[in-house]
């Protein structure tokens, strides 16, 4: 039976404990796994049985979050990882090698923007960055040594929305798989698969967990790509040294990505997930639709507030009529456009920090996807390490605020907001 996303939240990736019954997924708090025998132990290791061996590779914990997310999303698998910028490195490694290129918008999170433009240079790896609003910009900027095209769903901090299937269509025709950072929207509001992606990955600290208690991020695989089509993903397609010259993608098919991600990229990195983590975000996820719903609907009573607000320039909102992604939110993330977005106050910097200073309810912090509103100045903050063109392309210039909008009650969120923008410009 093909049950909806409100049933799925809830039971996907969970059973009763064989052991013990226990209706909800245990804590497995362990290191390693008794092995039946000498037999069960190398066939194990070869990867001719699946089972747990070591937590650093699986967690049966882990495992019941990853199959709910892979759920949720649509895909085939996914692998958890310690964070959302360490999933995305578990996303591009099996990709990437030095000299080869991924396409990037130059709309994401500032701490992705700083992970693609310095630190991958470390790996020999390099990205590309573009506006993905220019279609012919996109297909332009991907040349022979690209391995994959990134985005995000809705982009962090502005609230644009990318047009996936448009983006998806021009990676299809280079032969690149399409990775869509969907942390912003969480599946409830948009699935990436069904527009074109082939990996979404997730920083699951945000609305996944949704409290502000967790550091986590996954990546889902579709299942859709294929890894032999051409001679560009040979850690997928080609014979892997590790294994005894075993091929991911002829052996595993679809689950080819996934298993590679456990079996090399875990094993290796060790970016792994702790099942106490895990345990947090499953229950956090129990509750994701009635948050997003939550989210959305404050968002849009907020934003269309603080747009007639005097003292404000603009607010960047999607779910607004007035957003040049209004039409995009109705075939790209069709329940709202989220609960993230930024306003550009008329006073400045100077009045952005007053503003920020004199909020009461919402917390000055650096994170978004919280229960609680959270504000933030990203240009003295997140987007710190940015030029001021780049802090501009990202949404982020200096006389912008990002606000996170949470699920308390939206005449105490207006309440604060209008209090604080009049000290702002007292
Ligand atoms: C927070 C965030 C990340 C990074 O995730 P961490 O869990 O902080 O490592 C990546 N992308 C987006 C859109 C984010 O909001």
């Amino acid at each position: 039976m093909a049950y909806g996303f409100d049933t799925l939240q809830i039971h996907a990736g969970a059973r009763p404990d064989p052991a013990t019954g226990a209706r909800q997924v245990p804590i497995y708090q362990t290191t390693a796994y008794v092995f039946r025998d000498a037999e069960h132990a190398a066939a194990l290791f070869n990867l001719q049985e699946v089972g747990y061996i070591y937590s650093r590779l699986t967690n049966p914990t882990v495992a019941a979050l990853q199959e709910r997310v892979a759920t949720l999303e649509g895909g085939v698998g996914a692998v958890c990882c310690s964070s959302g910028h360490a999933a995305q490195i578990m996303a591009l490694f099996p990709l990437m090698g030095p000299g080869l290129n991924v396409v990037v918008s130059t709309r994401l999170y500032g701490g992705s923007i700083t992970q693609f433009s310095q630190t991958i240079k470390r790996f020999g790896w390099s990205a590309t960055f573009v506006d993905f609003d220019d279609l012919d910009a996109v297909a332009a900027a991907i040349d022979d040594n690209t391995r994959a095209v990134f985005c995000e769903s809705i982009a962090n901090p502005g609230g644009y929305i990318t047009d996936l299937d448009a983006v998806a269509k021009i990676a299809d025709a280079a032969g690149l798989p399409l990775i869509v950072d969907n942390t912003s929207a969480t599946p409830y509001l948009c699935r990436p698969i069904e527009h074109g992606a082939t990996l979404v990955v997730h920083s699951m600290t945000k609305y996944l967990t949704g409290n502000g208690t967790v550091t986590g991020g996954v990546v889902v695989d579709s299942g859709n790509f294929d890894w032999s089509a051409s001679d560009k993903f040979p850690s997928l397609s080609e014979p892997e040294p590790a294994y005894h010259g075993l091929k991911f993608h002829e052996t595993f098919g679809p689950l080819a990505f996934t298993f590679h991600g456990i079996a090399i990229g875990l094993r290796d990195l060790g970016m792994t997930l702790n099942p106490q983590a895990a345990h947090y975000t499953l229950m956090g996820i129990e509750t994701l639709s009635l948050r997003m719903e939550r989210h959305v609907l404050n968002a849009e009573k907020v934003a269309g507030w603080l747009e007639s607000h005097p003292t404000i320039e603009a607010v960047t909102y999607a779910g607004l009529a007035s957003s040049p992604y209004h039409d995009r939110v109705a075939r790209i993330c069709p329940k709202g456009a989220g609960g993230l977005f930024t306003i550009a106050l008329k006073g400045g910097y100077d009045a952005c920090t007053r503003f920020v200073d004199s909020l009461e309810l919402f917390s000055h912090v650096a994170n978004l996807g919280d229960t609680r509103s959270l504000v933030i100045h990203s240009a003295s903050t997140t987007h710190r390490q940015l030029s001021p063109e780049q802090q501009t392309a990202a949404g982020a210039a200096p006389n912008v605020v990002r606000i996170s909008i949470g699920i308390e009650d939206a005449a105490d969120i207006i309440a604060d907001l209008d209090q604080a923008l009049t000290k702002a410009h007292g």
